[in-house]
C-alpha cells in the first residue's frame, strides 16, 4: 500500500502574529507540492489567525483535554480547537509527558476526544535515552502504542509519530536502520490493535529532522513523513523538508 508522505510542523511554545508570514510561506510551498500532506501545529493563541492567513493549510494544535468542557483551568477542549479553525492536534508529545506528567492513558483519552470532534490526531510515542541504552526502546514503544492508540484508529484521521525523546531538539538522530526498525515494530503493534487498517496509518519520524537529513530519513523504509520542531519555525528551514518529502 502506498501512503502519502506527511510532514507536520510542531511550533511548540513559539509563534506570535508577527510570525504569520512564515505560515503563509509554508502554505505556499505546501500548495506547490500537492503530492505531500503538510500541517502546522501552532500555539492555541495563533490557531485562528493562522487558519485565516492560510485557509488551504491544515492548522493544528499541540494538545487538547479529554473532556469536552468543564472545570479544568487553563485547559482547552477539542470543540474549542475546532471552533478556532484547527483541523488536527498532536497528543502525547514527550514534552507534555515530561513537563506535565502525561501518560499514555491520558494520550488515549485526548486522541478519542479529538476524534469525537472531527479532528485528525498525531499521537507521539518514543523512548528515553536510558530506555534505549537499556535495550528497552522496542518494548517501551510497543507499550505506549498499546495504551494510547484508540481501537478505532483509522488512517483517514490517525497518524503515529515515533519521536525518541533523546533526539528531540538535540541535533542527534537514530541511524536510519534504527528508525526503520522501530517503525516496523510500531506497525506490527498497530496491526495487532486495528488489524488491516494499520497498513494505511502513517508513521512519522520526529527528532532533529532538518533540511539536511530529511531526504535520507524520509526515504528510509516504513517512514511516512516527519514531525518537525525547531526546523519548522521558518519557511526557509521547513520548505526544504516539504520538498524532500515531495
Ligand atoms: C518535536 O518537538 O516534535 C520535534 C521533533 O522537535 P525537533 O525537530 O526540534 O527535534
Amino acid at each position: 500500500m502506498t501512503r502519502r508522505k506527511f510532514v507536520a510542523a510542531n511550533w511548540k511554545m513559539n509563534g506570535l502574529r508577527a510570525d504569520l508570514p512564515e505560515i503563509e510561506g509554508i502554505a505556499a510551498a505546501a500548495a506547490a507540492h500537492d503530492g505531500v500532506d503538510v500541517a502546522v501545529c501552532v500555539p492555541f493563541t495563533l490557531i485562528e489567525a493562522a487558519a485565516r492567513v492560510a485557509p488551504g493549510l491544515p492548522i493544528g494544535a499541540q494538545d487538547c483535554h479529554d473532556a469536552d468542557w468543564g472545570a479544568h483551568t487553563g485547559c482547552v477542549a477539542a470543540p474549542m480547537l475546532v471552533e478556532a479553525g484547527a483541523r488536527t492536534v498532536i497528543v502525547g508529545h514527550s514534552e507534555r509527558r515530561g513537563d506535565q506528567n502525561e501518560t499514555s492513558q491520558d494520550a488515549w483519552g485526548k486522541a478519542a476526544a479529538a476524534h469525537r470532534h472531527g479532528l485528525n490526531v498525531i499521537l507521539c510515542c518514543g523512548e528515553t535515552e536510558a530506555e534505549r541504552d537499556a535495550g528497552r526502546a522496542e518494548r517501551v514503544v510497543q507499550a505506549q502504542i498499546e495504551k494510547s492508540v484508540p481501537d478505532d484508529a483509522a488512517a483517514r484521521w490517525f497518524t503515529l509519530a515515533y519521536e525518541p525523546r533523546w533526539a528531540i531538539g538535540t541535533g542527534r538522530t537514530p541511524t536510519l536502520e534504527e528508525i526503520s526498525s522501530i517503525h516496523a515494530i510500531a506497525r506490527a503493534k498497530l496491526r495487532q490493535l486495528v488489524g488491516d487498517e494499520a497498513r494505511g496509518i502513517r508513521i512519522l519520524y520526529g527528532g532533529s529532522v532538518t533540511g539536511a537529513n530529511a531526504g535520507a530519513i524520509l526515504s528510509a523504509p516504513d517512514v511516512d513523513g516527519a514531525l518537525v520542531g525547531g526546523a519548522s519555525l521558518t519557511a526557509a528551514k521547513f520548505v526544504p523538508i516539504i520538498e524532500a518529502a515531495a
